[in-house]
């Protein structure tokens, strides 16, 4: 099985499916297993999808504020990685 440290360095080729059918099936046996994993690709999701829509418009301070704010809020709740 995969070890977490892979899951972060692949999780780009997961979403960008760059992988074979093979390397998705141990990633996804591993997301099925790891609350973490599952929680740090959620997380990394809801980054690109935030960065993405700022970088297509510029967000007035306030709506700017909020989303920093709710980022903020996120990433405390998620527990950090186990080591392995
Ligand atoms: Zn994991």
């Amino acid at each position: 099985m995969l070890t977490c440290k892979k899951i972060v360095e692949q999780s780009s080729e997961y979403r960008e499916g760059n992988m074979t059918l093979a390397q998705r099936l141990n990633f996804k046996l591993h997301l099925y297993m790891c609350l973490h994993c599952r929680r740090y690709l959620k997380h990394f999701e809801t980054t690109i999808t935030v960065a993405s829509q700022c970088a297509k418009k510029s967000l007035p301070d306030a709506e700017a504020e909020q989303i920093s704010s709710q980022c903020k809020q996120r990433s405390s709740a998620i527990e950090p990685l186990k080591k392995d």
